[in-house]
């Protein structure tokens, strides 16, 4: 360590001792200011976690930045912790159980191979709403879940004891990013180094798109793979580019009827309209003072929404506001102000940092909005329903009978979700007061909504309870269903039965409405593919209508029993209104205890789970098997070969279409493998449930109903063409004949390649199919990494080169030239198209290669192979 030479470190008081920490201010003068909040932060870790001249070229780059307000420049960052869900963690802690094996089986001891970093686990994903408008519906949806995943939540209990710094917050304590805002977040910490104590901003990474919902209180963070996640809590920096950082100008104040949700999906639509792809985003000017803390944590939420690895928002008074609502210290709070004020970290509404690009977002001008049918980013004053379903021309079959009660687009699920609006306590108490003034009307939900209400956390249930509104929300049918992602990630559970019958009679084309964050077909539940993204009161008031296209802008809600039309305006509450109860129901120390209370569920802590540092992996195991890719004999896949193309598939290609997280239909084929290993037809779960079995997942690949191949017109689901047999069959059985017959693979795409989460299983399934190379027209952020994570190279097609430019006629090869000594960060490599006519059309890809650390990886094989690889002593 050689701070105190190169860059002399300040001291500071914390509990009542001196403290070390980078002065920024003293180091840098003015020229602090000129950098944007997020890359004076990435400057602390550059000083505090890199050495020598790597160090000096490192904060030399920082500032060269400000010349350009763009870098090609690579530097490293050091989190402090790490969060992970169950679906992420779950395979990623079987990857550390198998290469625990593999180590076992070099002769290594095992016990070796622990993450160095903190890294918190949310049992949150999993939570289906199979039981709703009920009082119990909680505790009888937490025991479902409990009843699916036995065996998989056996296997986290065991990480939490065998593996050292895990911490696993059970099922029922909220959604991971309330979890991370409320409990886990300090904004300011401290970390001991070279024997001293250091206070540090607290940066974090996390394996899901939203985390940079943390950003809306002061924390960096952003979401990653689960494989780069890996990286990091093995203690290698994870590599970026300086990046270019986009500022949102704020100016005005929310007028009264919009709220925080209203401002996240206009945010999303103004970013997206710049071609926002990857940026960090910072949001600055005077109007950011006029939010609080929790409504910019939702406009945080959405930053994957607007294509922005950060949605970030620097610390100031209502930050500190919000620090002293939700439980913490007053030394704490002490802290983080003194702290961030001293190191040039406190937010100044004056400032104008030197950005790559900005916009401007007047907040006054925000009205009431919904966004969809089927991209967030397509945003609709909220009468405009009508005319975008219009659009899709759907036409009911006729005659209507029995169903002619229902409209054309009923709404079928209405669910108040997510944590992107179920965090910030005024939205939960808004669409509690809706509910209340609905109450009293009299109205009622139409029997065809299937309602929710899913907080992303315990305490939601007390404050809500303490504003007296508990039972408004249930006289309307939005009783509590559990505290956890539920609908906003697939799992609403099945269709009100006469949604069901109505669909399959071609009477309807039912819709979803909810609070979440993402709307794409499928998404929701498999057999929706319309949803609208609105804020909670919004999602209320859309379900006493139960129709989807109603404009509630001029059109009733409902008409009650005696006749009466009562509008949106008359259920509406004020600004004052949600105020004054939310000030009622305020207690801060109720964050920590339910929290506490829910951390100490019973069902949890009465799991067995197996103690030795080795996990005992159960051979007749459907839920939990050792992946193949976890071993020492895994190589580099990079080399000259000639490849089949096993799939060719357009733009907005999803991580949900890649490796799907919703519901295993029975009539498939993961649902034949798994009723063979003695699994009920009616009873399997989702896929997401399944991600620590690799034989479920490679055959989950691509089992999409909405994905089409380009190869061959009218595919069935998740099957390809396999040459020169011309066989159609299933996407893993081509595979395994190309595999048997030693023939590589690649995969060609359109625009905006892997959109959507971050789920690593999209690139572990695509290198179990044996993808070399996925050739696409663009990638989006995260999947990009998680494919270099996996050992695939991805390319970038040439300008003006897409799948349907291609025209790939089945039999026709591509040749990749990527040698392992010849391929660097961006650098060309050539592609050959082998033409059925004998011709060869020759391309200049590019390598999606950020950083000479990707390029490393690529040639180790992947992140897995790199880990094992250090994890070995030498000599
Ligand atoms: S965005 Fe949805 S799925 Fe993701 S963590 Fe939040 S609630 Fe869960």
């Amino acid at each position: 360590m050689t701070n105190t030479d190169e860059f002399p470190a300040g001291t500071f008081t914390v509990d009542g001792a001196g403290a070390r920490f980078v002065d920024l201010p003293a180091l840098f003068g003015d020229r602090l200011q000129q950098l944007p909040h997020v890359l004076r932060l990435l400057l602390e870790n550059i000083v505090r976690c890199m050495q020598g001249a790597e160090r000096q070229a490192a904060v030399a780059a920082v500032f060269d930045w400000l010349e350009q307000g763009t870098s090609e420049a690579e530097i490293e960052f050091q989190p402090g912790r790490v969060l992970m869900h169950d679906t992420t963690s779950t395979p990623a802690l079987v990857d550390i159980a198998a290469m625990r094996d593999a180590l076992a089986e070099a002769g290594v001891d095992p016990a070796r191979l622990n993450p160095v970093l903190p890294v918190d686990v949310s049992i949150d994903h999993s939570l289906a709403v199979e039981a709703y408008a009920r009082r119990d519906a909680p505790e009888l949806n937490l025991g479902h879940e409990m009843r699916r995943n036995r065996e998989r939540y056996s296997f986290l209990r065991w990480a939490s004891k065998a593996l050292q710094g895990v911490q696993i917050n059970p099922p029922g304590t909220g959604i991971m990013h309330t979890i991370n805002l409320e409990q886990l977040a300090t904004v300011v910490t401290t970390e001991q180094r070279e024997g001293s104590t250091w206070v540090v901003p607290d940066m974090m990474l996390g394996t899901d798109s939203h985390t940079p919902m943390i950003n809306g209180i002061g924390v960096l963070g952003w979401g990653v793979g689960g494989l780069e996640a890996q990286t990091v809590m093995f203690g290698m920096p994870t590599m970026l580019r300086i990046p270019d950082v986009i500022g949102v100008h704020l100016t005005g104040s929310l007028q009264p009827g919009a709220l925080a949700t209203d401002l996240a999906l206009t945010v999303t639509q103004r970013l997206r309209e710049i071609g926002v792809s990857g940026e960090f985003v910072e949001f600055f000017g005077p109007g950011v003072s006029t939010l609080t803390a929790g409504e910019r944590a939702v406009v945080a939420n959405m930053a994957p929404e607007y294509g922005a690895t950060t949605g970030f928002f620097a610390v100031d008074g209502r930050t500190l506001d919000y620090l002293r609502s939700t439980g913490r210290s007053a030394d704490q709070v002490d802290r983080v102000e003194r702290y961030t004020k001293r190191v040039g970290l406190w937010f100044n509404a004056d400032a104008a940092p030197r950005y790559t690009r900005h916009i401007s977002v007047d907040l006054s001008a925000i009205g009431m909005h919904i966004a969809g049918p089927q991209r967030p980013q397509d945003l609709l004053p909220f009468g405009a329903a009508r005319a975008s379903l219009d659009a899709l021309n759907f036409k009911p079959g006729t005659p209507r009978a029995p169903y002619e009660a229902m409209p054309r687009h009923p709404v079928a699920i209405a669910a108040v979700t997510s944590c992107t609006n179920t965090s910030d306590p005024a939205l939960l108490i808004a669409a509690g007061l809706l509910a209340r003034n609905a109450r009293r009307l009299g109205l009622k939900v139409p029997s065809w909504v299937k309602t929710s209400l899913g907080p992303g956390s315990p305490a939601a249930a007390a404050y809500l309870a303490r504003a007296g509104l508990i039972d408004d929300l249930s006289a309307v049918g939005f009783d509590i269903v559990g505290y956890g992602c539920t609908t906003c990630i697939g799992n609403p559970g099945p269709l009100p039965t006469v949604i069901q019958a109505a669909r399959a009679a071609g009477a309807i084309r039912p819709v979803a409405v909810l609070s979440g964050n993402r709307n794409f077909p499928g998404r929701v539940h498999p057999d929706l593919d319309l949803g609208f993204l609105m804020s909670p009161p919004l999602v209320i008031a859309f379900a006493l209508a139960g129709d989807a296209e109603r404009d509630l802008g001029v059109e009733p809600v409902q008409v009650t029993a005696e006749g009466r039309a009562v509008f949106l305006h008359e259920l509406w509450p004020t600004r004052e209104e949600v105020a004054a109860h939310l000030a009622q129901s305020a207690d801060p120390a109720e964050f920590r205890r339910s929290f506490a209370i829910a951390s100490r569920n019973p069902l949890w802590k009465a799991l067995a789970a197996p103690d030795s540092p080795l996990f005992p992996w159960d051979p007749k195991s459907t839920a939990l098997r050792r992946p193949p890719f976890a071993s020492l004999d895994q190589g580099s896949q990079l080399g000259r070969y000639v490849a089949h193309p096993l799939l060719v598939v357009g733009d907005d290609v999803t991580t949900d279409h890649i490796s799907p997280a919703s519901a295993i239909p029975p009539d498939s084929l993961v649902a034949d493998y798994l009723v063979e290993r003695g699994d009920d037809r009616h009873d399997l779960n989702v896929f997401a449930s399944r991600r620590g079995n690799w034989e479920v997942m490679v055959r989950a690949a691509f089992h999409s109903k909405t994905l089409v191949n380009l190869l061959g017109p009218g595919m069935p689901v998740a099957h390809t063409l396999h040459v020169p047999s011309g066989d159609v069959l299933p996407l893993w059985d081509v595979a395994e004949r190309y595999r048997a017959t030693g023939q590589a693979v690649v995969l060609v795409a359109g625009e905006r390649y892997g959109t959507g989460s971050s789920r690593d299983w999209a690139a572990k399934g695509q290198r179990l199919l044996g993808i070399r190379a996925v050739l696409a027209v663009s990638f989006e952020r995260i999947h990009r990494s998680n494919l270099i994570g996996m050992g695939i190279l991805p390319l970038r097609l040439p300008a003006g080169v897409n799948p349907q430019t291609l025209r790939l006629q089945p039999g026709e090869q591509i040749e990749v030239d990527a040698l392992a000594d010849a391929i660097s960060p961006r650098g060309e490599v050539t592609v050959r198209v082998h033409r059925l006519d004998g011709s060869i059309q020759v391309l200049q890809a590019t390598a999606a290669i950020e950083t000479q650390r990707e390029v490393a990886l690529l040639r180790d094989g992947g992140v897995i192979p790199s880990i094992l690889k250090q994890s070995i002593p030498h000599g």
